[in-house]
């Protein structure tokens, strides 16, 4: 408006009073007002209406006349309007310009302070002169204190700035990008890993470096997880290459073992027979033996799922197949003689989650003929199933012919035990014999008294009666020996046995002067034996023991028998003395065959009774009483029966 008005009056004047005034000058006014707040476009309108209002009027003043000096003062306005709007628009231009310019700046400053990144620029020299807002949010230091100290290097962890500072130079005097990886004080105190990366600003004219410019990120996270992925790697390659190592021993360990013609390797996979008995399990099925004996069409089902992968070169051709393939594709079910009683046991082991089988079974041959082996299957949680197998027809063939040469040797060993016997039926038969004879000259003295004693001659001819059951008993107990005939077992009461055998030796103890005292626990269970042969056993030893009072006073002649029960279910007999006991040289060898130190000694009555006890299930052992004298014990085992009444 009020370039308008100036341009009226400008205009009016210039009407008025021609050229004379040199009004027309100020329409450069005109044009400067007119611009004010205005673009370019108006102040060129401004200048065009000025320049039209100027030659108007001329126009109108010199109409007819126009002379030179007016014509110069229009040309002169014209120049000075154009040149006003010309400097006008150069003005504005410029002042847009800086504007522009101011906005972009602060534009890079938002951009830059809102990155994650901590930003970071020097001049070509080297010094920082540009930092972001994120350097004084992570460090917790003032952008302009680091940026005017040229520090901004400080909270660097001092053992990473050497390196750091090397790759920093060697960059500026190559010219090249530069990274580097350090740690950085964070605000907090702790040191983070942060990842820079710097690169020079070249002059677009000359190509010389004039700034640098970079970043730092925070890497921390990465770069520790980075550093626990090394280590791991680290030892994940030392287990791979100590596995590797080992796998390598292995291998040619195994090796061997595959390669070996005697022993035969296969793989199996019983994954399918696995599924059908995981089924089974999931119904309820416990007892797998008796479930799939029952259900026929499962035990061929699991049969018929185990499949064999692969054997080593030594079983086929051990078995006579033209290759390896001829073996691997026949069922394994098919390559065994009996399958169930070869496979049920590792259907089982699967079942019961047991990983190791052993047994024997026989493979089929190619030509239909048997061949024995033990094997040993290894499973595998995944269905693998490793077996070795163990060719044995040699040791089959063995054992037959060791169980028909332990046949003749038992047969041979029975021969020559008659010989033995016959020595051991005269020791036997010899006491009770000389018992008889003196019994009945005894009791032919009695009957040629003029008196005879009745009572005596029936308690002579009670015990002849005794004697000669015995003898009887021991003859059938020799021909049951010989011809290895099985002996009748029965309960025996031993306290009765003890009792009886005493009444048997009344004779002998009597003349030897000596006493034999029984001592019997209250309740011994009884023992399921052969009664004539552990009779013959209590005779041996209290003869013995009678033997060896010879050698001591008359009052000193004591045998002591105690039976008591023993430990662990065993039945206690013990045959205690007071001769001399047995010296050591004599106690080793007192149980062997025809050891004897008696001048009519046979030596075979401590054999005979250890092997008769030990036949009974028991032992018999000797040592020498600490008061002198020698102890013979022997344990039996006591009857079940017995046992469970104890109990
Ligand atoms: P024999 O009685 O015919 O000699 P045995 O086998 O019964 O054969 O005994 C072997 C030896 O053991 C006897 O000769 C004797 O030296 C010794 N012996 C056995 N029992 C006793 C005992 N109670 N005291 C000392 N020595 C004994």
């Amino acid at each position: 408006m009020a370039a308008a008005s100036l341009a009226c009056v400008i205009f009016a004047i210039d009407l008025r009073h021609g050229v004379d005034s040199s009004v027309a000058v100020l329409y450069a006014l005109v044009v400067v007002l007119g611009s004010m707040g205005t673009v370019q476009r108006v102040t060129w309108s401004w200048a065009g209406i000025c320049a039209v209002l100027a030659g108007a009027s001329y126009a109108w003043a010199y109409k007819d006349a126009p002379d030179f000096t007016s014509t110069y003062k229009l040309a002169f306005a014209l120049v000075a309007i154009a040149i006003t709007a010309s400097l006008v628009t150069s003005r504005k231009r410029l002042v847009l310009a800086q504007v522009k310019l101011e906005d972009s700046r602060r534009e890079q400053r938002i951009l830059a302070d809102s990155v994650p990144q901590i930003l970071w620029g020097t001049d070509a020299s080297g010094q920082c002169n540009f930092l972001n807002a994120r350097y004084a949010e992570y460090t917790g230091i003032s952008v302009d204190d680091a940026v005017r100290a040229n520090s901004w290097v400080e909270p660097v962890h001092p053992e990473d700035r050497p390196g750091m500072l090397r790759l920093w130079l060697a960059a500026r005097a190559s010219g090249n990008e530069f990274r580097a990886h350090c740690r950085v004080r964070h605000r907090d105190g702790t040191y983070r890993w942060m990842h820079s990366i710097g690169r020079p600003v070249r002059s677009p004219e000359t190509g010389e470096i004039v700034r640098w410019m970079g970043g730092l990120s925070d890497v921390d996270d990465e770069f520790k997880a980075q550093k626990r992925i090394q280590k791991l790697n680290r030892e994940l390659e030392d287990l791979v290459a100590q596995r590797t190592v080992e796998l390598q021993e292995t291998r040619w360990r195994f090796r061997s073992l595959y390669e070996d013609p005697n022993i035969f390797v296969a793989e199996q996979n019983w994954s399918e027979s696995g599924a059908i008995l995981d089924d089974l399990r999931a119904k309820g099925v416990t007892n797998l033996r008796s479930y799939l004996l029952g259900n026929p069409e499962v035990l061929q089902a699991c049969l018929a799922g185990v499949r064999t992968v692969d054997v080593n070169d030594a079983i086929w051709r051990k078995l006579g197949y033209e290759s390896k393939a001829d073996l691997v594709t026949k069922a394994p079910r098919d390559g065994v003689v009996d399958a169930v009683a070869a496979l049920l046991p590792q259907l089982e082991a699967l079942f019961e989650g047991r990983d190791y089988v052993t047994s024997t079974t026989a493979l089929v041959r190619a030509d239909g003929g048997r061949m024995p082996v033990i094997f040993a299957v290894n499973l595998m949680p995944d269905g693998t199933a490793y077996a070795t197998l163990f060719d044995i027809t040699d040791r089959e063939a063995a054992s037959e012919l060791m169980a028909a040469a332990q046949q003749e040797l038992a047969r041979a060993n029975r021969v020559a035990t008659v010989g033995a016997l016959s020595i051991s039926i005269a020791h036997e038969l010899n006491q009770p014999i000389a018992s008889i004879s003196v019994d009945i000259e005894t009791g032919l003295r009695m009957l040629a008294k003029d008196e005879p004693d009745y009572d005596m001659v029936a308690r002579i001819l009670a015990r002849l009666r005794r004697n000669a059951g015995r003898l009887a008993s021991i003859v059938q107990q020799t021909r049951d020996q010989i011809t290895n005939h099985q002996r009748r077992l029965e309960l025996v009461d031993l306290t009765a046995l003890t009792e009886e055998t005493r009444l048997l030796l009344e004779r002998e103890v009597v003349a030897r002067r000596a006493v034999v005292k029984i001592r019997a626990a209250s309740s011994v269970p009884r023992v399921l034996v052969d009664r004539i042969a552990l009779q013959q056993v209590l005779v041996n030893l209290i003869v013995n023991a009678l033997d060896a009072l010879a050698a001591v006073p008359e009052q000193k002649r004591n045998v002591e028998v105690s039976v008591e029960p023993g430990e662990e279910g065993h039945v206690r007999v013990r045959v205690a003395d007071t001769g001399p006991g047995i010296h050591d040289d004599v106690l080793a060898k007192i149980f062997t065959p025809f050891f004897t130190t008696k001048p009519d000694g046979i030596g075979m009555g401590l054999q005979i009774c250890r092997t008769t006890v030990e036949r009974l299930g028991g032992e018999l052992h000797v040592t020498n009483l600490p008061e002198g004298g020698a102890s013979f014990e022997f344990t039996l085992p006591a009857a079940a029966s017995e046992m469970a009444e104890a109990c």
